[in-house]
């Protein structure tokens, strides 16, 4: 297949090859076994973790989540078992404030687990490897509308958090259209005005963010969680629709490539689950996870996941 000029993500399912068995359910960590199966099922996430210096003391190598993840893959790979209890790496995560018998929403363990991860593999060159893995750049750019003074800023994300809902407040139908919202010029008005140092008062900006490096594991995270209207955080309930394989260059504003999805569940299960079917699970995927597809159309599957 020639090099395509698109971005192109596949979302981690479709394949189903033999890899590691499941993890059981050992207090509510439901939502903890499918954030360690999507890092677990990421094989250059897995390359990192095997090369990781092992702690030397035992206690040490209690309190290290790399090191505890690794000997859950291996016990993974090697069980006879249907499934493995993820006791040890559980106890792991209690000394950070990572608590059993809790429901978790899984953008905040998600961040908490990489940073936990990623603060304790002592290696500065692997360290960065696991940065560049996960992480998107972009560059925001502001126009103040009164003196055209022009500034860019650049930020790191692991999660890109992606609306729901469009400008005009209309449900937004499908990941594609929540994307090219979340990349839509915007106006900074009103209460959203910033202060211009060249007309020295607050002044409306225009707004427009712009990815300036892609990684090849894109994680996107579905605001379904609303406080607007309401002094309770109530979940936002309607189906998002999401493709096996991303063309993320159609939501972005310039050029970009191609991503694609992988996972060991195959995509009818994933759609079964959480997709764009009439099913009540069907309107409740929360955090999707795309691996990028390199020149060739590389079939990793995507994962999706939901908290209630
Ligand atoms: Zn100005």
């Amino acid at each position: 297949m020639k090099k395509t000029e698109h971005l192109r993500y596949l979302c981690s399912a479709g394949e189903s090859h033999k890899g590691p068995v499941g993890l059981y359910n050992i207090g509510q960590t439901c939502c903890l076994n499918c954030l360690l199966q999507v890092f677990i099922m990421n094989l250059n996430f897995t390359k990192i973790l095997k090369s990781i210096t092992m702690p030397r003391e035992l206690e040490e190598r209690k309190r290290s989540v790399p090191y505890q993840l690794l000997l859950l893959l291996e016990k993974m790979q090697d069980s006879r078992l249907r499934a493995v209890r993820p006791v040890e790496l559980v106890c792991c995560l209690q000394n950070y404030n990572v608590p059993l018998f809790v429901e978790h929403d899984a953008a905040q363990l998600f961040l908490t687990l990489w940073n936990l991860i990623q603060s304790q593999i002592t290696d500065s060159e692997l360290s960065e490897r696991l940065k560049t893995l996960y992480t998107v750049t972009i560059q925001e750019s502001l126009v103040c509308l009164d003196c055209d003074k022009k500034s860019h800023r650049d930020s790191s994300m692991l999660t890109l958090s992606l609306p729901l809902f469009d400008t005009d407040s209309q449900p937004l139908k499908t990941l594609e259209d929540s994307l090219h919202c979340f990349f839509q010029p915007r106006m900074l008005s009103g209460k959203n005005k910033c202060f211009c140092k060249k007309c020295g008062k607050m002044t409306s900006w225009q707004q427009t963010l712009k990815v300036t490096s892609s990684p090849p594991t894109l994680t996107l995270h579905l605001m379904r969680f609303s406080s607007e209207n309401s002094s309770k955080t109530q979940k936002v309930i309607h189906p998002l629709s999401f493709p096996q394989s991303l063309d993320f260059s159609k939501a972005l504003p310039a050029e970009q490539d191609w991503w694609d999805s992988e996972g060991q569940a195959t995509w009818e299960d994933i759609k079964r689950t959480y997709g764009n079917y009439y099913l009540y699970w069907g309107e409740t995927a929360y955090l999707l996870v795309y691996k990028k597809i390199e020149s060739q159309l590389v079939n990793s599957p995507a994962t999706s996941m939901m908290v209630r």
